[in-house]
């Protein structure tokens, strides 16, 4: 049996998976190989996630079903979110996919989707691992001579990364110590660290507490699609403007949706926001 469930409880190294077909619950573990190279990481899976999971014989405590987390296409309505208000605020984003370690050799498939989805909307994306240094080098030429923050779930890697643009820096045990403020393993409150590159060159990171939830600035729904690059592109040639892109005849970025130039998990981003927006959220 192969499928995809959703993680509803966590205890040591089993998982308790919903079906997100049938709903029947059952018990997992992670694959293998993920289990082997995460042992020093943190727990890879949260509760909420969604996860494939493959089994032979009916799974048991004793014989768990395997699974695998689908990383890139877990967070993404979480992520549009953050990309929408960097583009509400002007900010130049660059999206990192940190911890490919972990699973590029396990998702290939669901990588290379994700690279196409975001940089078809014109973003740049990058791979790294603090792990082995793969794309340290990138990352740091980015954040060179500029103020960067590192947005993201707590966990993701933002301290380790910031660690590994100039070892000297230490984000989690609070090198410059305000040990009554500031917990000894958690980043508790926004920090902003300058780095010296190798060669030199300097830049500052700020690193913001662990974000669980990602609300919309406050933004009338017409103005979404102004945030969404490859919409506000596409919408030019829409009939109507305004456009909502839902319903309207002649719309361009239905069209683009279509020919596949816009991407469908993009869309359905859009689509959510709106939704969340009508039913009054965030307000
Ligand atoms: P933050 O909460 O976003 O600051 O995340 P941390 O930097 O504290 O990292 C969370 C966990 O992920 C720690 O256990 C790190 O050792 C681990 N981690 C960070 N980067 C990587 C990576 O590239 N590969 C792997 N396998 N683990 C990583
Ligand atoms: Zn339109």
């Amino acid at each position: 049996m192969k499928g995809k469930a959703q993680v509803t409880k966590h205890t040591g190294s089993h998982y308790l998976l919903e079906d997100m077909e049938g709903g029947e619950l059952f018990p997992a573990v992670l694959r293998g190989r993920m289990r082997l190279k995460d042992a020093n990481a943190t727990n890879p899976v949260a509760v909420g996630d969604i996860v494939d999971y493959e089994y032979e014989d009916s799974p048991s405590a004793e014989n768990p079903a395997a699974m695998v987390p689908i990383h890139p296409r877990l967070k993404l309505p979480f992520l549009d979110r953050i990309l929408l208000t960097c583009e509400a605020y002007k900010i130049p984003a660059i999206i990192v996919l940190n911890k490919t370690d972990l699973y590029r050799d396990e998702v290939p498939e669901e990588l290379a989707r994700f690279h196409e989805i975001y940089e078809k909307a014109g973003y740049r994306v990058i791979e790294t691992s603090t792990l082995n240094g793969e794309g340290i080098d990138e990352l740091r030429s980015l954040c060179e001579g500029r103020l960067s923050l590192f947005s993201g779930e707590s966990g993701v890697g933002k301290s380790s990364m910031i660690k590994a643009l100039d070892p000297s820096l230490d984000p989690k045990t609070g090198e410059i110590s305000l040990a009554h403020l500031q917990g000894r393993h958690t980043t508790t409150f926004y920090e902003m660290y300058e780095f010296s590159s190798p060669s030199g060159a300097k830049g500052k990171i700020i690193d913001p507490p662990g974000i669980r939830g990602f609300g919309l600035v406050d933004l009338e729904k017409e103005e979404i699609p102004l945030y969404f690059p490859e919409m506000l592109r596409a919408s030019e040639n829409c009939r109507f403007t305004p456009c909502t892109h839902t319903h309207e005849p002649g719309c361009a970025v239905k069209a683009a949706l279509e020919d596949g130039s816009i991407s469908r998990e993009r869309y359905n981003s859009y689509l959510g926001m709106l939704e969340d927006i009508n039913e009054g959220k965030y307000r």
